[in-house]
């Protein structure tokens, strides 16, 4: 038999390996400004153009290379920052292994710009299709400047499965804040097609996470430190009515580079016991310092994970590092979490029962009757005729109308259904007999439906009926969470909000009339972190997801006591549905019983 196998041409294998480096845009950015942050600049820019797929060029001010290493750094295993094997075992730079620059050139289209303090001129390599096309003398600003374009053209398979620009650019800045977090020392900067997203000047930790995270949190940063002998920590938590529904503002660093870590992330909640509103998570950004040799780093090259030596004794030194803190700060328990955080709003007037300047003479206005309408017992079925704090009045008589014209509706399609008799049970369940079964209805899934349905159609005729705030609100966003609004703008327009913005603030005019007023900063909360996932594509699921997560957080919870005709309106309007039995997410929203199923139950 012949001999069957054969080396890979050097292009072939270096393609494989790239596969390992590189997997997306945010890949080759982490690398290339890594790279930067190992050659000492003092500011580094990023500039990426359609989400990194076109174009992703990394200019810093380090130290350069010279015409020999300008030349080596683009070989497999080329590295200057180890030399020995017992280096590895004390790695004090983000690279080591020499591939990330040739893993990049086998997939993309590379130029490279640098120019070492010492030398009067500079070199510039192009590189296409894994060889150097040209290599010149050149002149330039000491440093390093690394263009990276028409990532994956050789490899469609690569290029078909990268996702919407939305989703990649999402990685990108991820990436870009990681690593603008670990070195707040050094300035950064972001542009992203020809725009500048972040300007981010060297300084302080603490400078840092308010320039990337928006100004809201200053006021919620809790320093943390602590001194052992096997690590340091230091960096700030958050308060507890800072925790967050969405995951992602949790940062721990180990010698200044970005980790993941369920486990020490477990110690920090655990820190956390008992202060923590039901599901939510606080943000941190925590720097640990350990000697080196303690961690192995030598993991996949994308990969976060670090295994350390002493991972018991870590767990309980942040653990109560953090208790540490949050007592020192004198952080006490939020002992009413039902109450949300209408107190700290700024829209406070709200709760006070202000009420908004007529602008008609009331003729049904009786000074002895008393006037007993508060807001805050405002339900959350009414519709927008009776909001009491919107800015134009409102016509009793339309309001009745509306209501009544509902009520037709439904007797002549369900002539069966005989309102009277339904309640309330256990805050949860509605009772409703009919002729010959009962329904027992799930009152926050049968209302989730309802808005579900009400807001896909608003999203898709654009009708939605929005009551004007008295006074705007204005709520405070980081850079990602605008830039997330922004791209969802027409969809919360078409469901009845109305916003300007104004650099990392959302100037709030108006909001959906099935809104309460205290609603707005968790509904925020919760559909940022929603639409912060990877969306659906085709435009049919996008409006149900965001249908969905905009229906969710505004159905009236369980445990929640309802009036009457809040009851009957519900049962109304589920009953209008074109699905009435169930949720979007396909849970049943009523459970039916016969009297047959009674009798075999009392078998
Ligand atoms: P590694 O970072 O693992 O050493 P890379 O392929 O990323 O491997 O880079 C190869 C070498 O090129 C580095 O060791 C470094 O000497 C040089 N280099 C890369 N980027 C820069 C830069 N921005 N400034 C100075 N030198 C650089
Ligand atoms: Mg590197």
């Amino acid at each position: 038999m012949q001999d069957v196998i054969q080396l890979l041409p050097e292009h072939v294998a270096n393609q494989i390996a790239a596969g390992e480096v590189v997997q997306r845009p945010c890949s080759v950015i982490k690398e290339l400004m890594e790279n930067s942050v190992d050659a000492e600049a003092t500011s580094i820019t990023l500039i990426v153009k359609d989400a990194g797929k076109q174009l992703i060029q990394v200019v810093d001010n380090g130290k350069g290379m010279n015409e020999v290493d300008a030349r080596m750094a683009l070989e497999r295993h080329a590295t200057s920052k180890i030399k020995k094997t017992e280096d590895l075992f004390d790695i004090q730079t983000k690279g080591f292994r020499g591939e990330a620059l040739a893993s990049i050139a086998a997939v993309a289209h590379l130029e490279l710009k640098t120019k070492t303090c010492d030398e009067e001129l500079g070199t510039a390599i192009v590189n296409a299709g894994n060889e150097v096309k040209s290599q010149d003398p050149v002149n330039c600003n000491p440093g390093t400047s690394i263009l990276v374009k028409n990532l994956f053209y050789n490899v469609p398979a690569r290029r078909n499965f990268l996702k919407s620009n939305s989703v990649e650019q999402k990685h990108n800045i991820d990436e870009f804040q990681r690593i603008a977090l670990a070195h707040p020392q050094i300035e950064f900067k972001m542009i992203h097609n020809q725009g500048e997203l972040f300007h981010l000047p060297a300084g302080k930790l603490r400078q840092r996470i308010v320039g990337i995270m928006g100004r809201k949190i200053d006021k919620h940063l809790v320093p943390i430190e602590e001194n052992t002998d096997i690590l340091s920590i230091n960096g700030y938590i958050t308060k507890p009515e800072f925790a967050k529904k969405k995951r992602g503002d949790q940062y721990f660093f180990v010698n200044h580079r970005f980790i993941k870590s369920p486990y020490l992330h477990h110690a920090i909640q655990k820190g956390y016991e008992g202060l923590l509103r039901e599901k939510t998570i606080p943000a941190y950004f925590l720097n640990l310092k350990m000697e080196a040799k303690s961690i192995d780093i030598n993991i996949h090259p994308t990969k976060t994970e670090i295994q350390f030596e002493n991972e018991h004794a870590i767990y309980s030194i942040i653990n109560s590092a953090v208790k540490h803190s949050l007592g020192q700060y004198q952080i006490k328990p939020v002992l009413d979490f039902e109450k949300k955080s209408e107190f700290e709003m700024p829209y406070q007037a709200y709760q006070k029962n202000v009420k908004p300047p007529q602008v008609e003479v009331d003729r049904n206005f009786n000074p002895f009757q008393q006037q007993t309408e508060s807001v805050d017992q405002r339900s959350p079925f009414q519709s927008s005729q009776n909001h009491a704090l919107t800015g134009t009045s409102f016509d009793l008589n339309d309001d009745q109308f509306i209501q009544q014209e509902a009520e037709e509706k439904l007797f002549q399609s369900k002539q069966d259904l005989d309102l009277s008799q339904v309640y309330q049970f256990a805050q949860q369940f509605l009772i409703l007999p009919l002729v010959d079964q009962i329904l027992i209805i799930d009152q926050h899934r049968a209302h989730y439906r309802v808005l579900y349905e009400e807001i896909l159609k608003n999203i898709t005729i654009e009708t939605a009926s929005s009551q004007q705030m008295l006074f705007p609100l204005y709520l405070d966003f980081s850079e990602r969470e605008m830039q997330l609004i922004n791209e969802h703008k027409n969809i919360l327009v078409s469901i009845g909000f109305q916003f300007e913005m104004l650099g990392n603030q959302l100037k709030i005019n108006g909001i959906p009339s099935e809104f309460q007023h205290d609603q707005i900063d968790e509904f925020f909360e919760q559909i940022i972190a929603d639409l912060d996932q990877d969306l659906p594509e085709s435009s049919f699921e996008k409006n149900d997801y965001v249908a969905r997560s905009l229906a969710k957080p505004m159905a009236v919870k369980n445990k929640f006591s309802l009036k009457q005709e809040e009851i009957h309106q519900l049962i109304n309007d589920l009953f209008e549905c074109k699905e009435s039995t169930r949720t979007p997410g396909g849970r049943k929203i009523m459970l039916s019983q016969t009297a047959e199923d009674f009798k075999n139950k009392l078998l």
